[in-house]
């Protein structure tokens, strides 16, 4: 196993001549990836799906040792891929950003490592007997986005690998570098041919992956959009899936909640990762009786939190990480100025600066049909809505048609699970928002999409139950 320097491991996996990886914090050309073919991922899945039942063949102890070892190797080389993952997507390497996401990685590595998934007696009595097993499915395909690329890349590979698996990953475009060399590094340890990696556009690489007949399973993480065409591409093949598509949770604080102990929280519920997080919070209704407050406590906690190039130790917000993105949230903050929403902080972005930087933006005062409310800003935003009547902030909650995350906000603990139990979506948090834990089920309801990862509900979406019945 080796320990890398950013500069090895870079020149591991950047190639003469490919895509230009651009730093999002200054729009330098930072290292160049492959652009692969079709032909090559039709290679590439031919040499998942030959290295796969020697894999699968391996004791769930032997398999369980390699993710530890790869757990092992990700750390040895935590600050070059932290630099690598800081450069490509912008996040910082401090705070809950590129150390924490690598941090992640090995965490995720290791719980699927120490989680086993036995056969079961589902039934044994005078009405018969049954047991589950829980098999392979063959090769996964794997698709990431660019917003936590390393964890949600590992998210796939590692509960796929544990349950005997083999995988070709395709991560998203602005985010190669990072990911290649993730891959890198727990290629030296893994035995050859069982992880795989493309890189290309997701219309094409992305759709042919979709639509293989080698491909058992498909995981994929991104838009809502993509995953409706992933959902068609696979039909031919009935491929199992995993989507974890696009959110726009809600938060709701009720009239006994401490504005100045929750603004923390709220913050950084909202502003994970400068706001590109699936699950971060995206809308938060407010009651009347503490609105100002709110809205004061939060702003006042935001005003401090630094923002820069991620390789400033000091930071704890960066860029957005592509044009792109940009656009989008400049564009939905545009709207809410000129639908007479008050700024409450930033919404000013200098659009000449290098980089993609938009200012932390808090919005109040804001229409709870506005746009800026209803789509998903993923980006550093947070539209705070004034409420007073609960069953209506509960309609609101639940009105549109994603239902990832939600949070209720309260000291009263039996409120929070009352309100808790009338909201739709894969996960209420109590007094925070987008905590994860890896034995923890994770996904979506509605069109967030469908199945979960982590922990054991995890491990199942990657195998194949198999009954055998009778004595
Ligand atoms: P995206 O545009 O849907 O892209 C996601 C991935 O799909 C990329 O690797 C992309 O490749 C690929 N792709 C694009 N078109 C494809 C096609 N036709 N067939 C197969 N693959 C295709 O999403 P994004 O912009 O990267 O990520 C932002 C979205 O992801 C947000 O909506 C966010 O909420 C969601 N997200 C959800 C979760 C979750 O756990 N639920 C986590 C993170 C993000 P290219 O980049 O090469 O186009
Ligand atoms: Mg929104």
């Amino acid at each position: 196993m080796s320990n890398y320097t950013y500069d090895e491991l870079l020149a591991a996996v950047s190639v003469a001549d490919g895509k230009a990886a651009v730093d999002p914090a200054t729009g330098e050309v930072i290292g160049n990836s492959p652009v692969q073919t079709v032909a090559e991922l039709d290679e590439l899945i031919a040499t998942a799906a030959a290295a796969q039942p020697a894999w699968a063949a391996l004791s769930d102890e032997e398999r369980s040792a390699y993710l530890h070892k790869a757990a092992d190797a990700v750390e040895a080389s935590a600050e070059a891929l932290a630099e690598l993952l800081s450069r490509e997507q912008g996040k910082p390497l401090n705070g809950p950003n590129a150390r924490f996401e690598v941090g992640g990685c090995a965490a995720w590595l290791r719980a699927a490592a120490d989680t086993p998934l036995p056969s079961e007696v589902i039934i044994d009595d005078e009405s018969g007997y049954a047991e589950m097993h829980y098999r392979p499915i063959g090769v996964v395909g794997a698709i990431s986005p660019w917003n936590w690329p390393m964890m949600i890349s590992i998210w796939q590979i590692a509960p796929s690998l544990r349950m005997g698996n083999t995988v070709v990953i395709k991560p998203a475009g602005t985010t190669e570098l990072s990911v290649l060399a993730l891959v890198k590094v727990l290629n030296d340890v893994l035995p050859e041919g069982v992880l795989n990696i493309v890189t290309g556009s997701g219309r094409t690489i992305g759709d042919a992956l979709s639509r293989d007949p080698r491909i058992g399973k498909l995981m994929f993480t991104g838009s809502t959009e993509v995953g409706k065409q992933i959902i068609a591409a696979s039909a031919q093949n009935v491929a199992r899936l995993t989507l974890e598509l696009g959110g726009n949770d809600a938060g709701i604080v009720l009239p006994d909640a401490d504005p100045a102990a929750i603004a923390e929280g709220l913050f950084w519920g909202a502003f994970i990762n400068t706001g590109q997080t699936c699950a971060a919070l995206k809308r938060l209704y407010v009651h009347d009786s503490i609105y100002d407050a709110v809205v004061d406590e939060v702003a006042k906690f935001a005003k401090n939190v630094p923002m820069g190039n991620g390789l400033e130790e000091q930071s704890l917000l960066g860029p957005l990480q592509n044009q792109g993105q940009f656009e989008i949230v400049d564009r939905l903050v545009e709207s809410a100025k000129a639908a007479g929403a008050r700024v409450v902080l930033g919404g000013e972005p200098d659009r000449d600066a290098p980089g993609h930087f938009y200012p932390t933006t808090i919005i109040a005062d804001i229409d709870p049909q506005h746009e800026l409310v209803l789509k998903e800003q993923f980006g550093p935003v947070l539209p705070i809505i004034r409420y007073s009547d609960l069953d209506e902030a509960i309609k609101l909650a639940n009105e549109l048609e994603f239902g990832l995350g939600s949070s209720v906000w309260t000291s009263d603990r039996e409120q929070a699970m009352a309100v808790a139990s009338r909201l739709q979506a894969g996960t209420t948090w109590i007094n925070s928002h987008g905590g994860l834990h890896p034995m923890v089920p994770f996904g979506g309801a509605k069109q967030s999409g469908y199945g979960r990862e982590f922990g054991v509900e995890g491990l199942k979406a990657v195998a194949e139950p198999h009954v055998i019945s009778g004595r």
